[in-house]
């Protein structure tokens, strides 16, 4: 079939056109393969979408560079975003 292999740092790298659906076929098929294969970008990418959702309902989404900053944040800290912590700062 001569399916792209992807990596991890693949599909973090494509994961914002892969929930946007901005990918192109073979590309989202590729992503979905690994995702098959691999638990810890299954995680990551539901723990995404669920941040996204959850930044969408919240003013807090519209302060520049928060969701990219709290986005970062989830692979080094798993943890569950709360909305609250170092963001506000005054
Ligand atoms: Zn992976």
């Amino acid at each position: 079939m001569g399916t792209d292999v992807l990596k991890c740092r693949d599909i973090s790298e494509l994961s914002t056109d892969y929930s946007e659906g901005t990918l192109s076929t073979r590309r989202r098929l590729a992503v979905g393969l690994h995702l098959l294969m691999c638990r810890m970008c299954r995680t990551y990418l539901d723990q995404l979408a669920k941040t996204r959702r959850l930044l969408a309902d919240r003013p807090l989404a519209l302060v520049a560079g928060v969701e990219d900053r709290v986005i970062a944040a989830i692979p080094v800290a798993g943890i569950p975003v709360d909305g609250g912590g170092p963001l506000s700062q005054d």
